[in-house]
């Protein structure tokens, strides 16, 4: 009987043995995707401005490629979100070759690009060590750390996104929109009111299109919305374990991005695709697992906290919300994630917690009295879909941690909009504004001690070195450019 090869995971070293495994395996593999018609595989992963990049290997190479990797330059790491390029204190310069391995376990045929499949890749050096700044073998570790204390997290992205026309007609409107040039300025494809049935009639055919290629791509959709910007739309994903919540997150937007393409139109990831509008989320609902003997129970509900949190969901909760300001500089990464992070805007411009609250960074979510035990989570909401979701989910679960160990309890829940209170009465309750600029979020992370443990220091030096970056990329550009500058980028 064949043996069933060996599963490499992120963040495992790689040796003789797993190599040759991971080749036969890969062979396997290739076979099975040649006789569905597939004859490229993109291995992507998503680097620290945000932006998914790639390499590709012919079917053919996939073999060679799972047990070898494929050449990648560890410039990429240091890459901007218009491809300039800075140098970090650890990373970047010219010189040097990392490895690309496809993840076997989560290569999916894309059924929006015809003929291709998508991988996430491992990152190894030439030595099979685990590369620094390869962020799902962090994200990894993260997970394994809550597992040694019984705990593993269910994840799921929320994904924004805005339709348009790829051109303008009108040269003024092209201008109002910051547009650079022919094609770059933002024309909403359809007309219909915010969440309204118009909306989705308009465009049932590319939607029905989305819907079809998700599906068919292996992503369990929960729901499909208009949303309320112009030509904005939302679809919500079924939890699943971190990793393979980011890695849908990548696949869901490649997906849209695909089908919306093939309809002539252009898909915004944006947190501001307008500079006066409401921007695009990639909110995060996170829930903490324990394994029990009678299964795995919520610890979101069924306890005597908060909202019917355990004290360990309390913690968790906490331990996020505390840390909020540095998370951003992961979890809104971008100068235009500040345009989007402003108050009654539903994005969460508060550090503050509160019940089905929209206007609250944290919202926190029970279901309806009969489904809590699977349904509470937490939802972050301050961040968007420029993060790395790889980074932010690690991140994210590193500062849950730190609340389970502090041990650490919620101040009262929020029920308004935060932005109703003067702010003087607002700050006696304990509720402080998030940062409004990169710049703050960055000084934040910079002097966060339990973020660069977890990252680390390559990691953590990194994402300095970007932001820092792209805070000098667009010193003194208006909201417009900055918009129009970000508008196509993720
Ligand atoms: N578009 C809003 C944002 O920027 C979120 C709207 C909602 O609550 O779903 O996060
Ligand atoms: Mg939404």
């Amino acid at each position: 009987m064949e043996q069933i090869p060996e599963r490499v995971t992120a963040g495992q070293t790689l040796n003789a043995h797993a190599r040759a495994r991971l080749g036969a395996r890969a062979a396997e593999t290739a076979r099975r995707l040649t006789g569905q018609g597939i004859v490229a595989v993109a291995l992507t992963w998503v680097d620290i401005s945000g932006i998914t990049r790639t390499k590709t290997v012919p079917v053919e190479r996939l073999e060679h490629a799972a047990a070898w990797g494929v050449g990648m330059s560890p410039v990429f790491d240091v890459f901007l979100l218009d491809d300039s390029i800075v140098s970090g204190r650890h990373i970047g310069g010219p010189v040097g070759d990392l490895r690309l391995h496809p993840d076997l376990d989560r290569l999916v045929p894309m059924a929006a690009l015809p003929g291709w499949a998508h991988a996430p890749a491992h990152r190894y050096a030439q030595d099979g060590t685990v590369h620094p700044l390869d962020t799902r073998a962090v994200l990894r570790r993260e997970t394994d750390r809550l597992a040694g204390h019984g705990w593993s997290v269910k994840a799921a992205f929320e994904i924004e996104w805005a339709v348009s026309n790829k051109n303008g007609s009108n040269k003024n409107e092209a201008n109002k929109n910051g547009s650079e040039g022919e094609g770059d300025g933002f024309f909403p494809a359809c007309r219909g009111p915010a969440y309204g049935m118009t909306r989705v009639t308009e465009l049932a055919g590319y939607l029905r299109d989305v819907l079809t290629a998700l599906r068919e791509t292996g992503v369990t959709v929960v729901q499909l919305h208009p949303e309320y910007a112009a030509g904005q739309y939302e679809v919500s994903v079924a939890a699943e374990d971190p990793i393979g919540a980011a890695d849908t997150a990548v696949v869901v937007r490649e997906t849209i991005r695909a089908v919306s393409m093939e309809h002539g139109l252009a898909a915004s990831f944006s947190p501001k695709v307008e500079a006066d509008s409401v921007g695009n989320g990639a909110h995060v609902h996170l829930s903490l697992w324990r394994a029990n003997a009678d299964g795995p129970s919520n610890a979101m509900a069924g306890g005597d906290g908060p909202c019917g949190m355990t004290a360990a969901g309390e913690a968790f909760t906490a331990g996020i919300l505390h840390r909020l300001p540095a998370l951003l500089a992961v979890g809104a990464p971008t100068v235009a994630s500040y345009l989007r992070l402003i108050p009654s805007h539903w994005a969460g411009a508060f550090a503050c917690w509160g019940l089905e609250n929209r206007e609250a960074a944290l919202r926190f979510v029970t279901g309806a009295d009969g489904e809590r035990a699977t349904a509470a989570n937490v939802e972050v909401k301050c961040v968007d879909a420029a993060a790395n979701p790889y980074l932010l989910l690690a991140a994210l679960l590193a500062a849950g941690r730190d609340g389970l160990d502090a041990d650490r309890g919620l101040p009262e829940p929020v029920g308004v909009d935060p932005a109703g209170f003067a702010a003087d009465e607002r700050a006696a309750r304990g509720i402080d504004p998030l940062p409004s600029s990169l710049a703050e979020s960055v000084a934040a992370f910079e002097a966060d001690t339990v973020l660069r443990d977890a990252l680390g220091e390559a990691v953590t030096d990194t994402v300095s070195a970007v932001r820092r970056g792209e805070i000098d990329l667009l010193d003194g550009a208006t909201p417009q450019r900055v918009a129009a500058v970000t508008r196509w980028r993720h």
